[in-house]
């Protein structure tokens, strides 16, 4: 019984939390009572809580009806910080962020990816090089989301499969275990979806990771739809083009074969800033190139609005440079749709090439908030 009523009263702190962490601006006493149908006393007796734990601080003053203008509470986003890190073939990526998933600090180093172990110490020793480069104070720190280019068990604690890194059936304890802080394994599109999720008033999507490989995420009601294997979402290997190009996978005419960026960047020489430059200036090959690229992204993204009928999110570093082809994507996309009159279905995410490592924050204080 005592727990239950310390259990009850934890939610309603929780849910004023929550309710505040999600004011753009400040929100009073009065607001906050109105807005959870609460009285006074528990509202008073909450904010007293939540600004003893440091949680919260008084913000601006908020004008109120009549009378004098009334305080405003804020969350205190400086409380806590957590980091994302995203290992890629040739790159470890670092970003920190504070509560409000807002950017802190963020760093790149070129490594070239040999093998498991090695990238282990290489991720911890590089990390604690960039916080104290960005003067992050330790205590603060959550935890350190790490993204790979993997299908993960978590449960099991292993990295299944990354056709990317040449890993099959590894242990994540080998990439973590000199880490000294909590720390969390996700495939990066995955992770990517999260932030995407994090704070998102949409609570159904398909969020297409679009990098050198392909990837996603699909949300319902809210949860993230893992599957049966911890592989829903591969959208890399929906079948596009049959008995087509060659995908990593092994299989022919995969989405990532078709539309992975490893198509109009490495295979070319060139990187993805020049692909899309040249494509600009008018060079007629890329734009062949990148007409094919389109045609098959809508197929997949067709196939997905068809068996989901959700928003389609398009997200990674590709997603950058996709604003100028939007028209001629949601064109595409109402040619192939039975039943769309036009594809305003899709739209870009918010975090382009940082998205998995935002990702891997997020889940740190995701976490921290639901435990408040
Ligand atoms: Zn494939």
């Amino acid at each position: 019984m005592g727990d239950n009523i310390t259990e009850r009263r934890r939610l309603t702190r929780n849910r004023m939390y929550r309710l505040i962490y999600d004011a753009e601006i400040g929100i009073s006493k009065q607001q906050i009572a109105n807005e959870m149908e609460c009285s006074m006393p528990t509202v008073h007796q909450n904010i007293a809580e939540l600004l003893e734990a440091n949680l919260i601080k008084q913000g601006e003053f908020q004008p109120s009806s009549g009378g004098r203008p009334a305080i405003g509470y804020v969350i205190n986003s400086e409380l806590k910080i957590a980091i994302g890190v995203s290992l890629s073939t040739r790159h470890i990526r670092f970003l920190a962020v504070d509560m409000k998933l807002r950017e802190i600090a963020s760093d790149k180093v070129s490594a070239e990816y040999e093998s498991l172990e090695k990238s282990g110490k290489q991720i911890a020793d590089k990390l604690e090089k960039f916080i104290d480069k960005s003067g992050i104070d330790r205590k603060k720190i959550l935890g350190v989301g790490i993204t790979i280019p993997a299908v993960i068990d978590n449960t099991k604690g292993v990295i299944v499969v990354s056709p990317t890194l040449n890993i099959k059936n590894a242990s994540l304890d080998i990439l973590t275990k000199h880490i000294s802080y909590p720390v969390f394994v996700e495939n990066d599109g995955t992770c990517a979806g999260a932030a995407e999720a994090f704070g998102s008033k949409e609570s159904d999507f398909a969020y297409l990771f679009m990098e050198y490989g392909i990837g996603g995420a699909i949300y319902a009601n809210g949860q993230l739809i893992k599957g049966q294997n911890g592989r829903s979402a591969e959208f890399g290997h929906i079948c596009v083009h049959p008995g087509g190009l060659k995908c990593s996978c092994g299989k022919k005419g995969c989405l990532e074969a078709y539309c992975g960026a490893l198509r109009y960047t490495k295979d070319l020489g060139i990187t993805a800033e020049e692909f899309f430059a040249e494509l600009e200036n008018g060079n007629e090959d890329y734009k062949k190139l990148w007409n094919d690229v389109l045609n098959h992204l809508t197929i997949g993204i067709n196939n997905i609005r068809m068996m989901f009928d959700s928003k389609v999110i398009l997200g990674g570093f590709v997603s950058e440079y996709l604003e100028p082809y939007l028209p001629k994507l949601k064109a595409y996309l109402a040619s192939k749709n039975t039943f769309e009159e036009d594809g305003s279905y899709i739209s870009l995410g918010k975090f382009y090439k940082k998205g998995g490592m935002m990702g891997g924050a997020s889940y740190f204080i995701k976490k921290y908030i639901e435990e408040i």
